[in-house]
């Protein structure tokens, strides 16, 4: 690109040599520079201003002033300058070859600018010697160009979000299958047993009890996903109540003790703890999930530990077990529905991935939290974060 300082003398030497006076054309490249809408400035080698024109003040804001006899390196953004410096140097080792780049200038106001500079050495031009910068504005169209950008990489991220989600989507709809077949299959064979003249009474009572459990689990399936579709929704409402946190605890575990016979739940309450802010319902879904993934994820002679403090503003409920754990990288994913961890799936324990989703969106509609802490194959500690009723 020639600058149009360039043009305006070339153009007026070509006038010139056809017969005009010489004065005529460069009368003419001054008034060019005078009224270019580029920033045309002439510097030194050392990058020092000699010259500026009107341009500096209405692309800029600095009066000619402010820049001349300045080193004009500074004005740059700090991400531009090797940018700016690999330009300046290789104009300077080439005289009369253009050289180009585009960088950001501090405008006087404190914004940047995106500026497309040519700059040619004329240092050996006995009428200028100095290297010619022509800084054209190109902000709009930059800014334009990199918002286009920012948009597609966005884009991007969300086709990668959309397609892990239908990975994920895909995987549940096939452990969906797998949870629903299941007990369908133990539900049709004790229906066929209950048909059959010969069952003694024993084992009709047998099949109505392993009928009934299946039937509740499907149920509790149903639940499960009809509670996360109204979580998503947005459409989940709280009763809030003031909630004795270690009275409902133990309340809801000494009544899961039929679901684990053969387990021991040790308590560890914190003394004086104050009443939360929550839902009587909802934190007993919370404690039921996550004692329920214990018992399920922990050999059966091994304790399950319940445990309650106070922690700042809040008070914490965590469940340790000492069961299969879950290895670290795995831990961030836990609470995304429908994630399994490898370590269950690897035991060919059931499973949908649907309970610590619901665990940690209860948490956060309290204001509260969730988290996981697990070392693989030694055991896991679930905790839940739930504010303390500030009215008491
Ligand atoms: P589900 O148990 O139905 O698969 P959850 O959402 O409750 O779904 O749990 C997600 C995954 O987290 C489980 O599949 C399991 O891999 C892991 N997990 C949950 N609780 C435990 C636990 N106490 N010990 C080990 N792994 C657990």
């Amino acid at each position: 690109m020639s600058t149009s300082f360039d043009l305006a003398v070339d153009w007026a030497n070509s006038v010139s040599a056809g017969n005009r006076p010489k004065m005529w054309g460069e009368a003419l490249a001054l008034s060019l520079v005078e009224h270019s809408a580029d920033i045309i400035l002439v510097l030194t080698e050392d990058h020092i201003c000699l010259f500026a024109n009107p341009a500096v003040c209405d692309r800029l804001g600095y009066a000619p002033e402010d820049v001349l006899g300045h080193d004009v390196i500074p004005l740059h953004h700090p991400d531009d300058l090797p940018h700016a410096q690999t330009m300046l140097a290789r104009a300077a080792a080439s005289p009369g070859l253009p050289a180009q780049s585009e960088v950001r200038l501090r405008h006087q106001d404190g914004s940047w600018r995106w500026m497309e500079v040519v700059a040619v050495n004329r240092l050996a031009d006995p009428a200028i010697q100095g290297i010619v910068c022509n800084l054209r504005d190109v902000t709009e169209r930059t800014e334009a160009a990199i918002a286009a950008q920012e948009a597609l990489r966005h884009q991007e991220a969300a086709r990668r979000d959309l397609e892990h989600l239908n990975h994920a989507k895909s995987s549940f709809l096939r452990l969906l299958g797998h949870e629903f077949k299941t007990p369908l299959t133990v539900i049709a064979g004790n229906a066929d047993l209950l048909e059959m003249e010969e069952a003694r009474s024993e084992s009709l009572l047998e099949s109505a009890r392993a009928i009934r459990g299946e039937a509740q689990r499907l149920a509790r399936l149903i639940d499960d996903l009809l509670l996360l579709d109204r979580l998503e929704a947005t459409r989940l409402v709280l009763r809030r109540d003031s909630i004795d946190l270690n009275a409902l605890v133990t309340e809801t575990v000494n009544r899961m003790r039929n679901m684990a016979p053969r387990r021991v739940f040790h308590f560890q309450l914190g003394t004086d703890l104050p009443p939360v802010q929550a839902d009587r319902e909802r934190v007993v879904q919370m404690i039921v999930n996550l004692v329920g993934n214990a018992v399920k994820y922990s050999p059966d002679g091994e304790p399950i530990t319940i445990s309650t403090a106070r922690d700042g503003s809040a008070v914490c409920l965590s469940v340790t077990d000492r069961g299969i754990g879950i290895a670290a990288e795995e831990l961030p994913t836990l609470f995304v529905r429908y994630h399994r961890a490898r370590s269950g799936e690897m035991k060919g324990i059931p499973g949908t991935g649907l309970g610590l989703a619901i665990v940690r969106e209860l948490a956060q509609l309290h204001g509260g939290e969730a988290w996981a802490e697990s070392v693989e194959g030694e055991g896991s500690t679930f905790v839940v974060r739930l504010p303390v009723d500030s009215s008491k």
